[in-house]
């Protein structure tokens, strides 16, 4: 059985114990994972505080240039790195509407080679005979990017390649269900940067808490639950570390009366159930406006019947398992909650007999904000609908939530629907799409769903801090 090393200051690490990581398709363990002792993470952040002066005083151009070598490296090794995301994530190769482990790759040498190519300028403020006054921004020195289950090397890429691009050196921490792929990745990237410039630790959510508390750590960038995000937070008040905090979605789309229904109902049922459902900016609560509410939940359900699922490495699979037992138990504790509400099952409702985490795509109508499979966010192939009777009435449930990640208004009249769209409490809203991001623009929550934003200037200027200088003249 394969085994995966640390990599702290450019050598592999191992430790005196590791943990199991399962293929969730199967239910069973298929490799081992080092698990970091806190004095690997001491290690590690003392190794990316000694590489911090010479990587911070590259010439900018030169981080550009190596930041396109990981976007080459990646490519290169995409047969193994999209392997290894399939086994330990479950995630089809393909994909329902081709999202899938080649997208992720695919989506991780674009990001690479896009945030590389992104500058920060410099802004004069001032230059007069009195003075010249300028902002600019430096790195902030060591990053710690804790990462979660769903897309962990996407996600491993979003936050290192900000982080190293703008100068600042990382430790990483991926998911404990999904550690493989980083852990591979930080490996290769090891064979293009300078030693101690990108450093990984894999374990459990204690090493996670002891890294974003450790006093040498100068930022957190972090995507995971709100639960969690909450506890980094406080953890990481000891110095005031900067922190970016991706948090849980609980995105609503509001489906106005106009809409083509047999074209917008697979583009509804992709941006929800692709990834079965486990993707922070998936479509996570339907509200459907009441002329066409039947019409769409009729075709969703075909659409949920016919979708193919089964174990990810098989080409023609579109929807995998959950990623882990905890959160097939979710789904199957919100099935079972539609008992005690209005709403009725129309497709699925049932975890699939064979082995792995599998739960059959699940649609259920009649739903009202208050329930808890519309209050919580699901993460899983189990997709609510909620009728409403005029768009002010739509946008007011959408909005009548803690979360406020992404969210989507569909109709024939863009003009209409931006003017809505425009209204919704959440960072990204989308017209006549969902959960499409893209490297050059800023992506991130409002309310419970986080704190900045990643992605494009806006992301990279994160990963600094504003300084100004000011030059007395005459
Ligand atoms: P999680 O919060 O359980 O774990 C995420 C990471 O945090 C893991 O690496 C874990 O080991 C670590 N961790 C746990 N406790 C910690 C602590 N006290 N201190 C520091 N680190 C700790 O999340 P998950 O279950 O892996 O991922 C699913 C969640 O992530 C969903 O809520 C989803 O919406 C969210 N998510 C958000 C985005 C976004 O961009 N907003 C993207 C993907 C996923």
């Amino acid at each position: 059985m394969q085994h995966y090393k640390m990599t702290i200051d450019g050598q592999g690490v191992d430790a005196e114990d590791k943990f199991a990581v399962i293929n969730p398709a199967k239910g069973q363990h298929f490799a081992t994972c080092a698990l970091a002792t806190l004095t690997h993470v001491d290690l590690a952040v003392k190794s990316a505080r000694d590489a911090f002066p010479a990587w911070s005083q590259l010439q900018d151009s030169e981080r550009q240039h190596l930041m396109h070598e990981i976007g080459q490296m990646l490519e290169a090794n995409m047969p193994e790195l999209t392997q290894l995301i399939t086994q330990e994530t479950g995630k089809p190769l393909n994909g329902l509407n081709g999202v899938g482990a080649n997208m992720e790759l695919m989506g991780s040498i674009g990001w690479s080679h896009v945030t590389a190519d992104i500058t920060l300028p410099v802004e004069v403020i001032q230059d007069n005979e009195e003075a010249y006054v300028q902002a600019y921004r430096k790195p902030l020195g060591v990053v710690a990017s804790i990462t979660p289950w769903n897309w962990p090397l996407m996600i491993a890429i979003w936050h290192v390649i900000a982080a190293l691009r703008v100068g600042n050196t990382v430790v990483i921490k991926p998911s404990e269900n999904s550690p493989l792929s980083t852990a591979r990745f930080v490996e290769l990237a090891n064979q293009i940067l300078p030693a101690g410039v990108l450093n990984v630790v894999t374990g459990f959510g204690d090493l996670g808490q002891a890294l974003v508390s450790h006093d040498d750590v100068n930022k957190v960038v972090f995507t995971g639950s709100t639960e969690t995000g909450k506890k980094i937070m406080a953890s990481a008040s000891g110095n005031l570390k900067r922190l970016t905090l991706e948090l849980g979605g609980n995105d609503a789309a509001i489906v106005l009366p106009d809409v083509d229904v047999k074209a917008v109902a697979p583009q509804l049922f992709g941006a929800a159930f692709h990834n079965n459902g486990q993707t922070c900016a998936c479509l996570k609560r339907l509200y459907v406006h009441e002329d066409i509410y039947d019409a769409i939940c009729q075709e969703l359900v075909v659409l949920a019947n016919q979708v193919k699922v089964g174990d990810g490495l098989d080409n023609d699979t579109q929807l995998g398992p959950l990623q882990n037992e905890a959160q097939l138990q979710q789904v199957i504790a919100l099935s079972a909650s539609v008992e005690s509400s209005e709403g009725r099952i129309l497709a699925g409702g049932n975890r699939i007999d064979r082995e792995g985490y599998f739960f059959e795509p699940t649609i259920v109508v009649d739903m009202k904000n208050g329930d808890a499979l519309v209050e919580q966010e699901q993460f899983g192939p189990i997709l609510p609908v909620i009728k409403f009777t005029d768009a002010e009435h739509g946008l007011e449930l959408a909005n009548d939530s803690l979360n406020g990640l992404g969210g989507s208004v569909w109709s024939a009249n863009a003009e209409i629907a931006t003017e809505l769209a425009q209204r919704l409490e959440c960072g990204t809203a989308w017209v006549n799409s969902h959960g499409d991001v893209q490297p050059d623009a800023p992506f991130g929550g409002v309310k419970q769903s986080g704190v900045g934003v990643e992605f494009g200037r806006y992301g990279l200027e994160e990963c600094t801090s504003l300084h100004t200088l000011k030059v007395k003249k005459g």
